[in-house]
């Protein structure tokens, strides 16, 4: 089992360092390589994602990745940005299918914006596709308008596309993933205005005919947002496009409460995986110990059930993640009177201590 830890920027290192120690702490046997990436590469050697950074995340059989960017690098063109980072790494290693857990665990219900009768026990799972639609199709740029009301303006486009294999594959792992939990897909769409996605909900029915056993629902994406607020609970795995899924997913996590114990993963045909926190470098406590671990924790545990088929010991983590809750253990993100306040560290050593 090979990893390739790549820490990151602002809070990356401190939150990678814990989940690294509750590897560390199961009684398996882990080959792991740290490189640099992001802002850090770029002071390191010039570029986010330098060539042996690539080279090692290709080599792995899954990837830890912290977090990228911070504001001092805003002025940089956009090539040599931190984020471009983990862009290159989905790009090269092909990671088409984003795994967005989105979990209420019961001590954090109230932390939750919505009542807590919403979110109580609230279990959903957004499956977004993540290496087409229009965040890479082509042709996009600026132009004189070649014709319309406003010929001749400058304007800017870009093209919304999907081929069927693509649509196909993302679909597979969305209705593989329902039958190991619920047995639900919603697939999320904007068919009645986009050819694109009444193409998307029509090849997603036509792979639905191979898993009779999963029931499948078609929302309108506006509708879906509407509904994530309303009753998030009627949902169980949710699949979609790329931009309606970075949306969606972010507003889902915010139903858990704190962004800092949402964990990801994203993979690719054969499996490999990136495996990183929802949430990002956070510049603003970077350093001073109270960043939440969890869901970089979490993240590995994701990464031992998908890349490494160690379910067990998934398990395991996630049990000791209850654990520590249950033991009223809080990072400031989400401590609330009567529970303790714990830093990163602490946060990580009351996981490991949990586990044994
Ligand atoms: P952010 O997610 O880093 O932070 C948003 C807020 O949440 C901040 O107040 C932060 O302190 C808090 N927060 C985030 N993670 C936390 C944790 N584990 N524990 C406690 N609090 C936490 O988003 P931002 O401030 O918009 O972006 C900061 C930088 O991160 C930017 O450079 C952005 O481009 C980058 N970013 C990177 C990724 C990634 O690496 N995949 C994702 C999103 C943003």
């Amino acid at each position: 089992m090979n990893i390739a830890i790549l820490p990151g920027d602002g809070i990356g290192p401190e939150i990678v360092t814990e989940a690294v120690k509750v590897l560390n702490a199961l009684d398996l046997k882990f080959e792991m390589q740290t490189a640099p990436v992001g802002g850090a590469a770029y002071e390191a050697a010039g570029h986010p994602l330098p060539e042996a950074t690539l080279n090692l995340a290709k080599a792995a059989d899954a990837i830890l990745f912290g977090a990228v960017g911070d504001w001092k690098y805003d002025t940089l063109e956009r090539a040599l940005r931190p984020e471009q980072a983990i862009l290159g790494l989905r790009k090269a290693l092909g990671l088409f299918a984003n795994f967005r857990p989105a979990i209420c665990y019961e001590q954090l219900t109230h932390a939750s914006s919505l009542k807590p009768e919403l979110v109580a026990g609230l279990d959903i799972l957004i499956v977004r596709e993540l290496t087409g639609d229009i965040y890479f199709g082509q042709p996009r740029g600026r132009r004189s308008a070649p014709d319309g009301a406003f010929a001749g303006s400058e304007e800017a486009f870009d093209t919304m596309r999907y081929t069927r294999p693509e649509i196909e594959r993302i679909a597979r792992v969305a209705f593989d993933a329902a039958r190991q939990r619920g047995k639900r897909v919603t697939s999320v769409d904007k068919a009645n205005v986009l050819e694109t996605f009444q193409f998307w909900k029509d090849v997603v029915s036509d792979v639905h005919k191979d898993y009779p056993d999963v029931q499948l629902d078609h929302m309108y994406v506006d509708n879906a947002a509407m509904q994530l607020v309303k009753e998030p609970k009627k949902f169980d795995v949710i699949v979609t496009g790329n931009m309606f899924g970075d949306i969606l997913s972010d507003e889902a996590s915010m139903l858990t409460g704190s962004i800092g114990m949402l964990p990801s993963a994203s993979l690719n045909e054969k499996k490999q995986g990136l495996y990183e926190p929802s949430h990002g470098s956070a510049p603003d406590i970077a350093g001073k110990g109270v960043a939440n671990p969890l869901a970089t924790i979490l993240s590995a545990a994701m990464m031992l059930r998908f890349s490494l088929r160690q379910s067990e010991a998934a398990d395991r983590i996630e049990a000791a993640v209850k654990t520590v809750l249950a033991q009223g253990l809080r990072t400031p993100d989400i401590w609330s009177a009567g529970t303790t306040r714990v830093g990163t560290t602490q946060m990580g050593d009351a996981v490991v201590n949990a586990l044994r």
